[in-house]
């Protein structure tokens, strides 16, 4: 297929907007005499005004190949084998083109592996650029910006799908969802952060697939997780998860008790949650991850220790242990590390603990490691519920006086 090649005159990518490390390493491989792209995301944020995140760029030089064109490069990666090129205060990740992982599991190599659930475990397989942009999730991720003359390379359409604001899946959707079910969570994260459609087929395969996010590996949820913590939108992010039926996927416990009867004012806190983890992000603030956990979690947990104090004669504080415990023990699709459930633990602890204003209490829970943390949950929780604002006012002093 022939590409659709939008020469320099007609896009707005200037190489100003290019950061210098990847830069050196296009004209690197360019002069080198290989095909050096920048690719993915970094592309999309360019022709879209916005500052990337970062550069990737990719290449028919092999790993070994790209080695040896840089001195300050390392070679790394299990499931897929990619080159490192170290600069002061970046790095730029440049992969070899990819052959698309096959759709079912007739394996093109022995370098290809899929489980039986259909997802694919390794692929090293090198391709052509046109194999390597197609095998990339969604159509505005494709695209290629050729150093060779400043031109964008477009194999699957996404020139004009972002001019639309559309997410739309490369191949089949419902395919593309089996092959890699985190990519269900990716078109829910790019669709908030560049307030974009996702395209109705892929809607439907969301909705209808999203139980094969019970397949995904827990370490890379968590990781994704915290990607649409972060990406800004998060409040859009947790919307169209409810509408998309992913939500209960990630969460299930939580979703089955938001989807009680009752569930109504449930998700009034997670609403409040997110819109403040998404203040936060615009300021500039960087939050805890297990401060966002015990947030999303927060009246859950509340609720699981009420529960516990009506079996046994226990205090609120042990109480909210337990309760953070037990649900993070049930919750095997995402693996929360052991010292961020402790801290969200110690978080929830902390919570009526703040109801006890005497000079004692305050020396005590000023010292904990847990304190700053424990106490921005306190602060958003009296806000958002209009409750212990005296409390609220008390610890305020207390930590000027410190
Ligand atoms: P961000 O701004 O979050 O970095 P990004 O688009 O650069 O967004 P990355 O996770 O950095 O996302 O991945 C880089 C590129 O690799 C993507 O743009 C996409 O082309 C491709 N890619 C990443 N993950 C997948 C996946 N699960 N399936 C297919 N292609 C993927
Ligand atoms: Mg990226």
């Amino acid at each position: 297929m022939q590409p659709h090649i939008i020469a320099r005159p007609d896009h707005t990518i200037s190489r100003k907007e290019i950061s210098s490390a990847a830069l050196k390493v296009l004209y690197g491989l360019k002069d080198a005499g290989y095909f050096a792209y920048l690719a993915g995301g970094g592309v999309r944020d360019l022709l879209l005004g916005r500052d990337p995140k970062d550069f990737d760029v990719a290449t028919n030089a092999t790993p070994e190949e790209v080695k040896k064109v840089f001195r300050n490069c390392r070679l790394i990666g299990r499931r897929f084998r990619l080159a490192h090129v170290y600069f002061h205060r970046e790095i730029i990740e440049v992969s070899t083109f990819r052959a698309p992982t096959p759709a079912d599991d007739e394996a093109r190599s022995d370098q290809h592996v899929v489980a039986e659930s259909g997802i694919v475990m390794r692929d090293n397989v090198f391709g052509s650029p046109e194999e390597d942009a197609l095998r990339r999730d969604f159509t505005v991720n494709a695209l290629f910006y050729n150093i060779a003359d400043f031109s964008i390379i477009d194999y699957a359409g996404g020139i004009e799908d972002l001019e639309n604001k559309i997410i739309r899946v490369i191949g089949n959707p419902a395919t593309r969802f089996t092959e890699d079910p985190v990519r269900i969570i990716r078109a829910l994260r790019f669709a908030a952060a560049l307030d974009f459609e996702i395209e109705e087929s892929a809607r439907e395969a969301i909705r209808a697939q999203a139980e094969r996010l019970e397949d995904c590996s827990s370490s890379r949820l968590y990781e994704e997780i915290q990607k649409l913590f972060a990406c800004g939108k998060s409040h859009r992010v947790f919307e169209l998860a409810a509408e998309l039926g992913v939500f209960e996927h990630l969460f299930p416990e939580l979703g089955a008790w938001l989807n009680a009867p009752d569930g109504e004012s449930k998700t009034h806190w997670l609403e409040k949650t997110f819109a403040q983890i998404d203040r936060w992000r615009a300021a500039g603030f960087r939050v805890d991850p297990a401060l966002l956990f015990a947030l999303v979690f927060g009246e859950y947990h509340e609720w699981i220790a009420r529960h516990i104090m009506a079996e046994e004669d226990i205090p609120h504080a042990d109480a909210l242990v337990e309760a953070t415990h037990r649900h993070i023990r049930q919750l095997d699709r995402i693996r929360i590390p052991k010292a961020a459930t402790h801290h969200i633990a110690e978080i929830m602890a902390g919570q009526p603990r703040f109801l006890t204003t005497t000079p004692k209490n305050a020396k005590r829970m000023l010292r904990h490691r847990s304190f700053l943390d424990a106490f921005l949950y306190f602060k958003f929780a009296a806000r958002a519920t209009g409750r212990h604002e005296k409390e609220l006012e008390w610890w305020e002093e207390q930590r000027k006086k410190k």
